[in-house]
């Protein structure tokens, strides 16, 4: 018998472990994987390449968790200006787009300026029914036509009309009037991006963050965990051990944890199964040569680019790969409840490849000394119209049953790894506070 038991071994399940520590406990942590570190582990590939699971940089503003990260890479982390931009139809435009309209075509440059100067005299509402009206409310119809509602439907899989704006935050840059007929005149604009900078570790990969999270932990690899008797408080792992619990912190994705729950009712399986996820297939090309791009990261909108984001993680570190070389990331999206996953990896492979060339980020006379190609079934959260309400019915059960759920996947939010350590804390304080 456990008091406390912890599932998944990512981020927020070490948040949860390293609270119980500070209070006395030592905790547990059952994981599916051979390995900790869940969506923030990183790898060493063929050639010498390390690859994230995605891009994934640190921009907390929390010191604490600022200072637990640097302790864990003994202070030894870059410091990176952010510089961002986006490829649409063979321009690439510095980010956001709506503040560096230069160099667009010009009907399309005028026609969104025409919109933007309208909506200087409309009024803006407190909330929108959905994501596609606010898009339209804050920059006019003719840019969220072009680029948003593109960049959307590649990168949440569902046009902006199923979204709903609870997962904005400051994420997209509202221009002023001034700032986009200037963007529009001239090359050189300010830098308005919403994170200015970040760190990340020197060496490693993200996953060097975790160190000291790792420290006293027992970790129990290769438990999937793939029934739980609520009524006996039992859990049942792939190796067919089991387990007695008291209370349980939980960072599952919780579609796979309703699905492994003995006796579930049907509403709670049916408010689990409207909560939508996006899936990524991250395919990461390693090159010989470094001077790829600026930009740390792009976006891409022509919907006949396979990916939606690039990313350079040789630009995060050049301890990532070999001397004099590149990496460059790519995230491809589909979902199972928008955009059902239709093509084998090898296919989705050999696209980004192709796309890679289009975009000329790939050149002909280039070797590519590595590609490393991954599932993430559990990426992005999709703020759609139905999540709220599923997510109340399904949070109120489990926690019913003394299920205390943590991280993106369990408090199924828009979380980075700061949010999700954070979440894990509360989470193991919660379960504290219930023995
Ligand atoms: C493409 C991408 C880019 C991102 N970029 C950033 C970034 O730049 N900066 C940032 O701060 N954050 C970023 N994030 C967010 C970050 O990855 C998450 O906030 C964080 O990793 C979530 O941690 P978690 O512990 O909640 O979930 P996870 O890491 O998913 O951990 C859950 C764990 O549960 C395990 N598990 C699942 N099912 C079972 C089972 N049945 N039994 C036992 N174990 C199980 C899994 O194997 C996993 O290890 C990004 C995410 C993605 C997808």
């Amino acid at each position: 018998m456990k008091d406390i038991t912890i599932l998944g071994a990512g981020i927020a399940g070490m948040g949860a472990a390293f609270h119980l520590k500070k209070e006395g406990s030592q905790p547990e942590i059952y994981e599916k994987r051979s390995r900790p570190g869940g969506h923030t582990s990183s790898h060493a590939v063929e050639g010498g390449f390390i690859y994230d699971e995605g891009p994934h940089v640190s921009f907390t503003k929390t010191e604490r968790i600022q200072e637990l990260f640097a302790e864990s890479v003994e202070d030894q982390y870059e410091v990176i200006q952010v510089y961002a931009n986006n490829y649409w139809k063979g321009h690439w435009i510095k980010h956001p787009a709506i503040c560096n309209l230069h160099g667009l075509p010009d009907d399309l440059v005028v026609d969104i300026i025409k919109d933007v100067a309208e909506l200087q005299h409309e009024e803006t509402k407190d909330e929108y029914d959905n994501f596609a009206d606010w898009l339209i409310a804050s920059y006019g119809k003719t840019f969220s036509e072009t680029f948003p509602f593109e960049y959307n439907q590649k990168y949440h899989t569902t046009h902006p009309k199923n979204l709903s704006t609870d997962w904005l935050g400051p994420r997209l840059y509202k221009a002023s009037f001034e700032e986009v007929v200037r963007g529009a005149l001239s090359p050189v604009t300010k830098d308005v991006h919403y994170v200015d900078h970040f760190r990340y570790p020197t060496h490693g990969g993200f996953e060097s963050y975790l160190a000291m999270f790792k420290k006293d932990v027992a970790f129990h690899l290769e438990h999937e965990m793939v029934r739980l008797e609520p009524k006996d408080k039992k859990l049942h792992f792939s190796n067919g051990t089991s387990l007695d619990y008291k209370q349980l912190v939980s960072s599952l994705p919780l579609p796979e944890i309703i699905k492994r729950i003995d006796g579930v009712p049907e509403e709670v399986r049916e408010a689990a199964s409207k909560l939508a996820c996006s899936i990524c297939v991250c395919v990461s090309v390693g090159i010989d040569r470094s001077d790829i791009s600026q930009a740390q990261w792009s976006y891409f909108y022509d919907e006949e680019i396979s990916f939606a984001r690039t990313s350079m993680p040789h630009l995060l570190s050049p301890k990532t790969g070999p001397e004099g070389t590149g990496s460059i990331q790519c995230e491809v999206y589909f979902s199972e409840k928008y955009k059902p996953l239709n093509k084998s990896l090898e296919e989705i492979e050999k696209d980004v490849l192709r796309d890679l060339r289009k975009c000329n980020l790939v050149r002909e006379d280039d070797t590519i000394l590595c590609v490393d190609t991954r599932l993430l079934p559990y990426a992005n959260v999709i703020f759609d119209l139905d999540r709220v309400k599923s997510l109340e019915t399904v949070h109120a059960y489990l926690d019913e049953l003394d299920i205390h759920c943590c991280g993106r996947f369990g408090e199924w939010g828009y979380h980075w790894t700061d949010e999700s350590f954070i979440s894990g804390e509360n989470a193991a304080e919660k379960a504290l506070s219930r023995l």
